[in-house]
């Protein structure tokens, strides 16, 4: 059977069978199909480059009537609107959608940065992408696929730090299917570890694989998988077929991009779609985004949870980064994340420790909701090697490599609140349920409260004095706020929480 051959010898024993495990994933064509109208898919490159070209140099009054629409609404922008936006010229109108991007941010996600850490689990992988250290031939690179035993210590350390959530990352292997990830998930769900006063859990787990069948997402969502992210890397055609060779099952464009809908269908609510910048024009992956995001709400009457936009970062023995035509410049990344955040308003945006710290300092006001701290890539990384990078178990090299402890200590220097909270999705304010509640302003206040609670709990248990007087300071800004915000009755809860929680009581939420 493939599941018993040994890990060291994959590349040795495998090739037959894989050759046949690649087959058996792509046989039916209905996965995808039966999503497109006509034959087509919803990436209709002609109609995007002419949106783009269509509003080329648009008068500031057309930009700022975009803009107002934007602050005003709240609403998704139309196609037009973005493409518009897109082709801004002067700096200054610039400046004016950077503020609004943030006023935006603020006013849905306040001032909350939710934080988590990926966890990688294998980087055994049947693909060849150009981009990526794990492609199969590339030969430098040490496979390995973690056992549950390791994957367990894995989770361990992470939670001992204070981390609440995960995204676990696995290449697409038949030693790293939708049955390994789902033993996955059970082992870190029942990791615990002791802490200062109370304990550290992973309470939610993100999953970040290659696409799945129906039967196998539910499967996943039976056992509480969080966000389901697979990113498609780039929404056009050619340059998709070009970094991704036509025999692996990653060169199927469509099976990819239709595996959200898929999602959907089986039941997981949270999707995560996301482009890799650096491999097409960042424009004219803003509107595959956008087409992705109104395809889902169309038919399924939800968007993404979340997107997120790694850049290209270098790899080991990976040439294609340093010779990629579309890397994007710092600048053209902050025009990117603000005009994403004016054309999708409530969907989370992820930056990732890709970034380094001033990139990550300039970006953040511009609309990111989530960033992660303490990530180590390299597989085993948390329990074998913390202190460094090692290019040969990793995909790629992470440009920030701070502790969460002091990612959490520069946020509140900088008025940001910490959320470690999952209270939203365990009781099922997930999907379209969430998105109506952000709409309305309700989930703002839930969030804002459970962000408080579990940020006291990430200070009693695992904050370092430092940070911990920082934190607590955020704690009496936001108790101010909360004072003016909520009925008395409310706030006087949430005072009792605050108190149960110093006194060791754990995963207490409204
Ligand atoms: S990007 Fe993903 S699918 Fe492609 S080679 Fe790397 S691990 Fe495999």
């Amino acid at each position: 059977m493939i599941q018993a051959i040994a890990v060291e010898n994959w590349l040795d024993n495998l090739p037959p069978r894989l050759k046949e495990w690649m087959e058996s994933r792509l046989t039916k064509d209905d996965d995808y199909t039966r999503y497109m109208k006509d034959g087509r898919d919803f990436i209709d490159e002609h109609e995007i480059w002419k949106l783009i070209k269509e509003n080329r140099d648009p008068t500031p009054q057309k930009v700022r009537s975009i803009i107002d629409k934007a602050l005003s609404s709240k609403e998704c922008l139309e196609p037009e609107e973005t493409a518009t936006l897109l082709n801004v010229k002067d700096e200054n109108l610039w400046k004016e959608i950077f503020e609004a991007a943030g006023e935006v941010k603020r006013e849905v996600y306040d001032n909350r940065i939710v934080t988590f850490a990926p966890l990688y689990c294998s980087n055994l992988c049947v693909n060849n992408c150009l981009y990526c250290a794990f492609r199969r031939d590339n030969k430098v690179v040490k496979r390995r696929r973690l056992t549950l035993d390791e994957v367990r210590r894995e989770a361990e350390r992470l939670a001992g730090m204070g981390h609440k959530r995960l995204i676990t990352s696995y290449g697409e292997h038949p030693l790293s299917d939708a049955n390994y990830i789902a033993d996955t998930l059970r082992v870190i769900y029942s990791v615990k570890v002791k802490a200062k006063k109370g304990w550290g859990e992973i309470r939610r787990v993100n999953v970040n694989a290659a696409p799945m069948t129906i039967d196998e997402l539910e499967m996943l969502k039976e056992i509480g998988i969080g966000t389901f992210q697979v990113f498609q890397e780039t929404y056009h055609h050619e340059t998709y077929y070009s970094v991704h060779p036509p025999d692996t099952i990653k060169g199927n464009y469509h099976w990819r991009l239709y595996c959200m809908h898929r999602a959907l269908e089986a039941g997981v609510d949270d999707v995560g779609i996301g482009v890799l910048l650096g491999l097409y024009d960042w424009r004219f992956e803003v509107m595959g985004l956008l087409m992705h995001s109104r395809d889902l709400e169309e038919q399924f009457g939800v968007g993404p949870h979340t997107i997120s936009f790694p850049r290209l970062r270098p790899a080991a023995n990976t040439p294609f980064v340093q010779n990629a035509k579309y890397k994007v410049s710092d600048e053209d990344f902050k025009k990117f994340i603000a005009v994403v955040r004016l054309s999708v308003p409530y969907t989370g945006m992820i930056l990732t420790a890709r970034e380094p710290e001033h990139v990550r300092r300039e970006v953040l006001p511009l609309g990111i909701t989530q960033t992660d701290f303490g990530s180590r890539i390299g597989i085993g990384s948390y329990s074998e090697c913390y202190t460094g990078q090692e290019a040969e178990r990793q995909q790629f090299l992470l440009g920030d490599t701070r502790e969460l402890d002091e990612g959490i200590r520069w946020l509140a220097e900088m008025g940001y609140i910490v959320s470690f909270c999952t209270a939203g999705y365990r009781c099922g304010r997930t999907g379209e349920r969430i998105m109506k509640l952000l709409k309305t302003g309700k989930e703002r206040i839930f969030c804002k409260l459970n962000a408080i609670l579990t940020y006291k709990e990430y200070l009693e248990d695992f904050a370092s004095e430092e940070t911990k007087k920082a934190g607590e300071e955020v704690i009496r800004k936001e108790l101010e706020e909360v004072k003016e915000l909520v009925p008395k009755r409310v706030y006087e809860k949430l005072l009792e929480y605050l108190k149960r929680i110093e006194n060791g009581e754990r995963d207490i939420y409204f």
